[in-house]
């Protein structure tokens, strides 16, 4: 049962993603970002979900565990950042930055998306 209120949510974001995606003029999904983020919550939503009912099951059977985490673990893993050498991220927003961009003579650098202040690195 939980599985049919995991598939029905996964379905509704896909469904909002869709929307979203018009909404931007996405084409093809939007390309590979959105993509991992769309599968990150549909893992995320699918954990929280199936994993609800489970505790009171393993607090009695304690191998149930040990068998069931294996599988669930691909799942809640985040993707890693693509973060090449010498590329950083904004704190603020996420954008990727190159120190070599950047004036090292300069007091301060900042974000040339949403030009908060980065770390110099
Ligand atoms: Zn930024």
């Amino acid at each position: 049962m939980r599985k049919a209120v995991a598939i029905a949510v996964c379905a509704a974001e896909g469904v909002l993603y869709a929307v979203i995606g018009a909404f931007l003029g996405w084409k093809n999904g939007g390309g590979i970002i959105p993509m991992m983020i769309l599968l990150a919550v549909w893992g995320a939503t699918w954990v929280a979900i199936t994993k609800k009912g489970a505790p009171k099951d393993l607090a009695k059977n304690p191998d149930e565990k040990v068998t069931s985490s294996p599988a669930q673990k691909p799942q809640s893993l985040p993707p890693p950042p693509p973060l090449r050498p010498g590329e950083h991220m904004c704190p603020a927003c996420h954008a990727k930055y190159k120190s070599v961009d950047y004036n090292s003579d300069a007091p301060l650098w900042y974000c040339s998306v949403c030009k908060q202040p980065v770390p110099k690195e």
